[in-house]
This record gives structure tokens, sequence and C-alpha cells, in this order.
């Protein structure tokens, strides 16, 4: 779900982008932890080469998540953060809103 509801939005190739750098970050690791000539700048390259990999898909499912478009559909601007507003009930949660005009998604359920 998460690679096809990528290729629908803004970047291009983000869903190929993520099969690459997952099956080529698992070949690179896999190959280190069954070599036994790996040192240990090899281990932090495969670590950092996991994070790059966690934190991209982080980033892509909490966007499909909490469904923060990528532009605001009113103005057009990329300032589209997560915004509480000041009379919501205690605990509410975060809706996406633009930080240039007044647009604010439509609470969900
Ligand atoms: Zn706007």
């Amino acid at each position: 779900m998460l690679f096809a509801s990528c290729n629908t939005g803004n970047i291009a190739g983000l869903a190929g982008h993520l099969r690459a750098i997952s099956a080529s970050g698992w070949q690179l690791v896999g190959r280190l932890v069954h070599s036994g000539t790996a040192t240990r700048a090899d281990g932090e390259i495969a670590i950092t080469v996991t994070q790059h990999i966690l934190a991209t898909f982080g980033t892509a499912v909490f966007r499909q998540v909490r469904g923060i478009p990528d532009r605001c559909p009113d103005c057009g601007s990329y300032k589209i953060g997560l915004w509480r507003p000041a009379d919501s009930a205690a605990g509410a949660e975060a809706l996406p809103a633009c930080q240039v005009c007044d647009w604010i998604a439509a609470p969900v359920g």
C-alpha cells in the first residue's frame, strides 16, 4: 500500500527509490554480516545505510498515515505542518495545516 500511494504523490519514482534502497541496503548489510574480512569502517557504513533507509521510509509512512499533502490544496504552499487548533479538545490529534493561508485538514472520523 505504501508503494502504491508513493506513485501518486509529487515525487515521481519514490516507490522505486524505496524499493531500490531497501534491496541495496539489505544486500550490503547481508554481505557484511557474512564477511570474514569486514572492518569497523564497513560496519559504520552499514549502520549509516540502515539509518538512511529507516529515515526515508519513516518520512513516507508518516506523511501517508497523517494525510499530509505535499502542497497546500488552497494556496499551493509547501509550508505544511501539523497544527493543533486552539479550540480543540485536550489530547486532540494535530492536523495538517498550511502556515501561509488558513487551510487546515478536516479531522478524520
Ligand atoms: Zn495554504
